[in-house]
């Protein structure tokens, strides 16, 4: 097995094997770009040397001394003689780009004797700088050891010595340098002089990297697999840190917030590695790069425009300047907002660089659920009282409590708290705490810092660098000129403009995205399966609609019978002991409810809508406590003793599973009949406007063939007499079945032959076939996902393996008896972008999903479709 490729051998296809970083490399060296010679050890090996002791002594190591030949022979330096001096980095690189999750060590291959050296050729406070940060790179990722515990001992030397480390002298150096040794000896440690065993260390450490806390942490926020391995790259050094006409910096080929087509990134001179993007130095724009070194500008000017135009993609490059000479270091596909993802990938389209397919495939599901979420209500902006700007890293608006840490932000978020964290700056071991931050404030570090490229993957709002505040984690307080906050207080985020305001305020929808329109239309031009909304309340209705809702798949007919002035109604209906009183409620019940469709029919017009004949059980309708009782008795004029009784009477062990769905249609059919009297009364009264509506009627909770029959016959009586009534030409309208139980899957075929569509209810055929109460998973579920029983939360992502099978099954059943009928699935997991695949596989017609998800919804069928 080949084990180790040169940057030479390999290429961009190549990420299973190279990781990205690797691959990206390897290309970049085929097409002439100015990086520095290496290899890359395999992500296989990787894995090999986790599952396998002895793997690198037996396997490994002679290979790696070999690629290490071929590199001192290809560059003309050694990693052992003191006059060509190479030295290393170490870098790893898994399949996906993980940004700060795996470890780099620079500089490797000094020594105490070969830094005497090194100093002799080039400059001792060069020199040091090196070894120094060898030192401290190592001890933290090989032993843990703190960068802050090294930082602690600079500072106590350059008090003791009264002058900045760059005015050392050697003497000085080497003192400060045994001093860096001494954390590693607390440990029953050195650090290794000879720099082949620095390498062989550095290379375990970096394969075991993989699975360090934070990079396992990253992975499940990602879904990457956890047996992917990384790759290590072995590269000569070339030096930033190397004196003013040296610099490294980081740059996009386009604005990553806005997408605006314009090179945006910042450098720091005489700088190296992390340095730009750990916030310690206030880093400069890459414009001023120009002025400063004009040929390395120019160079990566036109650098930056052929990757862009190789990987059709804007890109993420990290470059050194040394002694003037442009070296790129590193490219990917850069992170991006949803605003920039959305943009570049039209623009790409318009300059007919990528297809309108690929561009469905650069914007995400959760990116166009960015798009159309809030921003601050401007009217109330205007009395907002600003407390500090920062830089606008990620956009978005929020509001919430502060939290200093990532812990009091999880803490805070389990008691149900929105909370806004805020920091000096964020460090990959922040991630759990920033999942559940509304937003996120640091007070150093530029636009690609850590909380930068973190918030702007996932979506939330970030202002960073917010130099005004004085972020004290110890004693929980912001400072910024004389006011004081701590934790707890509530401040209003704006990740666009980079304000925070010391007011809380409210959001509003954005307005329409004239891009994203675009995008979707294309979408829904590709798409197999077609997006309705579950919607019923006019506003619900009016949204879905506004969101590019094909109908609406669930209209649910409860809040007809619990709102205010129906309950009472309701009750009189379900207490009446004469058949005078049923009907006098059932009365009042059909006027409401045909107000209530005539609105709901009229708003979506010609669009299909499913209405979900009554399902929950009959005991939600009736009081609990004693107070309502006595009230509802007044009102019934009834004894509240009797009432009592009568509720004694109707009461469930086992509600949901009990008189609830067609068979209280059953049992009370005229509740039903009435609710089909309101639909077509109202669709008739639309019909001579000229506005012909086509209900689809939907029966819930069939298991039985004969049941639907039974309610099938009712209703088509009803009907029948209603078009007679008024004298009207029928017109078409359907009945189906809800199919929401095990039985249901299992004879569908049978219910086809009755039913004129099917919806699938997901909430409860994932609650019956896996026995789980919706509303009490929550007790068993975490400690589900812990043990890893559950993945993920069937209600929120289909099981596929299971339900999904049950799905499966009753579309070939179904279509068996009918092969045109339609089939759509309702239920949160209609509006997730997994599921959807999945349902696109079996054959669905159509997804139903809340209006808010609609647009996201309308993608995922494209992308499920390609
Ligand atoms: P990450 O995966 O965290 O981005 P990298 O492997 O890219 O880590 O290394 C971080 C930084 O270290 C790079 O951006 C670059 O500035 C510096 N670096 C890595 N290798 C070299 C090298 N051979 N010469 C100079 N600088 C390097
Ligand atoms: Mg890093
Ligand atoms: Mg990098």
């Amino acid at each position: 097995m080949k084990q180790i490729y040169r940057f030479s051998e390999g290429s961009v296809e190549m990420k299973d094997l190279l990781g990205g970083k690797g691959a990206n490399l390897a290309e970049m060296t085929r097409l002439g770009l100015p990086v520095p010679a290496g290899f890359t050890i395999t992500t296989a090996a990787c894995i090999k040397y986790l599952q396998q002791e002895n793997y690198f002594e037996q396997s490994l190591k002679a290979d790696i001394l070999k690629a290490i030949n071929q590199l001192e022979n290809e560059v003309g330096k050694s990693l052992l003689n003191n006059d060509q001096m190479l030295l290393i980095s170490v870098r790893s690189g898994a399949k996906f780009s993980m940004p700060g999750m795996m470890d780099t060590i620079l500089n490797l291959g000094l020594n105490d004797d070969r830094v005497l050296a090194f100093a002799k050729l080039t400059n001792a406070s060069f020199a040091y700088d090196c070894y120094r940060r060898l030192i401290q790179m190592f001890g933290d990722v090989v032993y843990g050891i703190s960068k802050e515990t090294f930082d602690d001992t600079l500072h106590k030397f350059e008090a003791a010595f009264g002058k900045s480390v760059a005015d050392f002298s050697i003497p000085e150096q080497q003192k400060l340098i045994e001093a860096y040794k001494i954390p590693y000896h607390k440990q029953q440690k050195e650090f290794p002089q000879d720099p082949i065993d620095q390498l062989f260390i550095a290379i375990k450490a970096v394969f075991h990297s993989w699975n360090n806390q934070r990079a396992q942490v990253y992975r499940k926020l990602h879904d990457i697999p956890f047996n992917l391995g990384t790759a290590v790259n072995i590269q000569s050094m070339v030096f930033g840190n190397n004196g003013d006409k040296s610099a490294t910096g980081v740059a996009f080929t386009r604005n990553p917030a806005t997408g605006e087509k314009k090179l945006f990134g910042e450098f720091l001179p005489n700088a190296q590695g992390e340095d730009v993007v750990a916030g310690i130095r206030t880093p400069q724009p890459i414009a001023k790069l120009k002025q400063l070194l004009p040929t390395a500008y120019t160079d990566f000017m036109r650098y930056a425009e052929i990757l862009e135009t190789h990987y059709k993609d804007m890109q993420d490059i990290e470059f050194t300047i040394d002694q003037g000479q442009l070296f790129i270091l590193q490219t990917r596909s850069g992170k991006r907002t949803a605003q920039a993802a959305l943009n570049i990938a039209l623009d790409l389209v318009n300059d007919e660089i990528i297809t309108k397919d690929e561009a469905l495939l650069r914007v995400t599901p959760t990116m166009v659920e960015q798009l159309i979420h809030p921003v601050f209500d401007p009217t109330e902006l205007k009395n907002a009282t600003v407390l500090a700007h920062g830089l606008p890293a990620s956009p978005g608006a929020a509001t919430g409590q502060i939290v200093f840490t990532a812990e009091k932000a999880q803490e805070f978020h389990e008691q149900g708290k929105k909370v806004i964290l805020v920091r000096q700056e964020t460090s990959p071991e922040d991630i759990a705490g920033m999942v559940v931050s509304e937003a996120i404030v640091t007070s150093r570090g530029g636009m690609t810092s850590h909380a930068a490229v973190v918030a702007r993957g996932m979506g939330t709002c970030c202002v960073a660098g917010c130099e005004a505040l004085t972020v004290d984690e110890y004693t929980r307080t912001i400072t910024c000129e004389e006011q004081t906050l701590t934790e707890g207080d509530i401040i209003s985020v704006d990740g666009s403009i980079g304000t925070i305001y010391q007011t809380e305020l409210q959001t509003v929808t954005p307005e329409d995205n004239q891009n994203l329109q675009r995008l979707l239309t294309w979408a829904d031009e590709r798409a197999d399966l077609m997006v309705r909304a579950n919607a019923e309340t006019l506003q619900d209705l009016t949204a879905a609609i506004h969101f590019g809702a094909s109908g609406i798949g669930l209209a649910r007919t409860e809040h007809m019978f619990f709102g205010e002035d129906r309950i009472l109604e309701m009750r009189r209906l379900i207490l009446a002991e004469e058949k005078q009183e049923f009907d006098i409620a059932l009365k009042r019940l059909l006027s409401f409810q045909q107000d209530d469709f005539y609105q709901m029919l009229q708003t979506t017009q010609e669009k299909p809508m499913v209405i979900r004949l009554l399902d929950p059980p009959m005991h939600e309708f009736l009081p609990a406590d004693e107070q309502a009782i006595n009230q509802l008795a007044q009102q019934l004029k009834k004894s509240p003793v009797r009432i009592t009784n009568q509720i004694t009477q109707l009461h469930e062990t086992n509600p949901m599973l009990g008189h609830r769905g067609c068979r209280l249609g059953i049992t009370k059919a005229q509740i039903y009949q009435m609710q089909v009297e309101a639909i077509f009364t109202s669709a008739i009264k639309l019909a001579q406007n000229g506005i012909v509506v086509k209900p689809e009627i939907m029966v819930p909770l069939v298991a039985e063939e004969k049941e639907l029959i039974e309610v099938k016959n009712a209703l088509l009586h009803t009907i029948e007499n209603l078009f007679e009534k008024h004298g009207i030409n029928p017109f078409p309208f359907e009945i189906g079945v809800m199919i929401e139980l095990p039985r249901a899957c299992m004879t569908a075929d049978k219910l086809a032959s009755q039913a004129d569509f099917f919806s699938f209810g997901t909430n409860d055929l994932t609650q019956m076939s896996y026995g789980f109460s919706r509303d009490d998973i929550g007790k068993f579920l975490p400690i589900y996902k812990e043990k890893g029983i559950l993945l993920q939360d069937p209600f929120q992502t289909l099981d596929q393996a299971g339900v999904g099978q049950l799905i499966q099954t009753a579309v070939e059943k179904a279509r068996q008896t009918k092969p045109d009928m339609m089939i759509g699935v309702c239920g949160e997991v209609g509006g997730d972008p997994k599921s959807i695949a999945f349902f696109q596989q079996v054959g669905v017609d159509y997804v139903s999903c809340s209006a808010y998800r609609i647009p996201a919804a309308r993608l995922a069928c494209a992308q499920a479709a390609l």
